[in-house]
């Protein structure tokens, strides 16, 4: 799988934050080395990955982050913002013309999957309804506009070609004007590529463009030739002007500098990654995703989010002197739990993590919220005194509580001894923590 290398470095990097309840300037300072190293060795470039690095830091060291409850997840979480925004943050879709068809060129060096990527882009419009007119105008590469009839032919696709004695510029027009009389959504220009840039080639892109206007102007770039293939892309776009870039060849055992810095260093987004040689294999490109699938992460970033909106730090915080020096009463207990649910369904919080498929016994947790009710509705028929001061609990104050809350005694002789456990587990906690401590001093 591509990235294999970068996504281990990574996950491996992030592991060792998120075990940490406190992160220090020089954690920081440590990981981002290694952050450093791994995108170096993944073929970033070189000015990217500086930049990268600075950023995270920048965000990281001195500020709220270090001071909140969970500094590790709140580092990982700068990186994965920064690592989405280094791919282009949101993801961006094909432009559309305003009446069809939409006009696409597809150009790039020979051999990096410019035709396979015309028809798989058909075929993606394909099962969107959208018909798509393939142009064949690779009129120097032997077998080119073969290879693009033979393509059409498997996905019921028309191709249009005049052959290989007219000039590129001709067959370019002529498709287009086809396209908009038979009334086709897409159409999609297949251009000549050449072993390097050259001045000939460029020369007759432009004079294509100028005949066609296209809505679109795709370079096909290989994710196999790494920093190659970000060089191509600078200097297609410069003499061109790109409106995207498709990135081939994701399935193989690319490092991924290419995916990482086409954005960063030439402004132009990628819009689809090519996984396989199949017609099926091109997907659209969501930064976002493809960070969270190098840092290993799964959706816990929304989850994280979801946890910060609904869990006040200060509240956080009070609590946890509270639960250090045993004065937790049923108003914190009944506290936590709204903070709970403020965040969603339990079942939809499990379904964020990564790996949770591995954990069989999780899959079958069922949340039951009746009982959540049940629990709050016992808390509130209590009185200040009982929620404080739980052990007045007797018998008779229980029945009025039941009574109050619709429940049963057994309901409310259920919670008590929950809040019991609770507190006698916390008791546990704070001695074990206690000598440790003390166990530290003395040597
Ligand atoms: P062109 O010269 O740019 O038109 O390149 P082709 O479309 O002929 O593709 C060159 C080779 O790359 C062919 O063997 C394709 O099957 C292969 N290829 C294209 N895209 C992908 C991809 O996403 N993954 C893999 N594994 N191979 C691809």
């Amino acid at each position: 799988m591509a990235f294999e290398g970068l996504s281990e470095r990574m996950q491996s990097i992030m592991r060792k934050l998120r075990g940490k309840g406190k992160v220090t300037e020089a954690d920081v300072k440590e990981a981002m080395r290694e952050v450093r190293l791994a995108l170096l060795e993944a073929d970033v470039n070189f000015r990217v990955v500086r930049d990268f690095v600075n950023r995270v830091k920048e965000r990281v060291v001195g500020q709220e982050v270090m001071r909140s409850l969970t500094p590790g997840q709140q580092v990982i979480k700068v990186v994965n913002e920064e690592l989405t925004q280094l791919m282009g943050g949101e993801r961006s879709k094909l432009n559309q013309a305003l009446r069809s068809p939409t006009v696409i060129m597809m150009v790039g060096l020979q051999g990096t999957g410019k035709t396979t990527s015309s028809g798989k882009l058909a075929r993606y419009f394909q099962k969107q309804n959208r018909r798509t007119l393939l142009v064949a105008g690779d009129v120097y590469r032997p077998a080119a506009i073969r290879q693009l009839e033979v393509l059409g032919e498997s996905l019921d696709t028309p191709v249009f070609s005049l052959g290989d004695q007219e000039s590129p510029v001709v067959i370019a027009r002529r498709g287009v004007e086809k396209a908009r009389e038979e009334g086709f959504d897409y159409v999609i220009i297949d251009t000549a590529g050449r072993l390097h840039i050259d001045e000939e080639m460029m020369g007759e892109l432009r004079k294509i463009r100028e005949q066609v206007s296209p809505d679109e102007i795709l370079l096909v770039v290989d994710a196999m030739t790494g920093q190659d293939a970000v060089n191509v892309a600078e200097s297609f776009n410069q003499q061109l002007g790109l409106t995207g870039v498709v990135l081939t060849k994701l399935d193989g055992d690319t490092r991924g500098g290419a995916a990482l810095s086409v954005k960063a260093v030439t402004d132009c987004p990628i819009k689809f990654v090519g996984t396989g040689e199949k017609t099926d294999a091109l997907e659209p490109f969501f930064p976002d995703r493809m960070a969270s699938r190098i840092l290993g992460m799964g959706d816990v970033l929304t989850l994280i989010e979801k946890a910060q909106s609904a869990v006040d730090q200060e509240k956080a915080r009070d609590l946890e002197r509270k639960m250090r020096t045993l004065t937790f009463t049923f108003d914190d207990f009944l506290d936590q739990l709204q903070q709970v649910r403020k965040m969603g369904p339990l079942e939809d919080m499990l379904s964020m993590l990564p790996d949770v498929g591995q954990m069989k016994g999780l899959k079958n947790v069922q949340v039951d919220e009746k009982q959540l009710v049940r629990v709050e509705a016992i808390i509130r028929s209590m009185t200040p005194q009982e929620k404080s001061h739980p052990e007045i609990l007797n018998a008779s104050r229980r029945k009025r509580i039941a009574r109050g809350s619709g429940t049963t005694v057994q309901d409310v002789n259920r919670l008590i001894k929950q809040f019991n456990d609770m507190k006698k587990m916390m008791k546990q906690f704070t001695q074990m923590a206690k000598g440790k401590k003390k166990k530290k001093r003395g040597g």
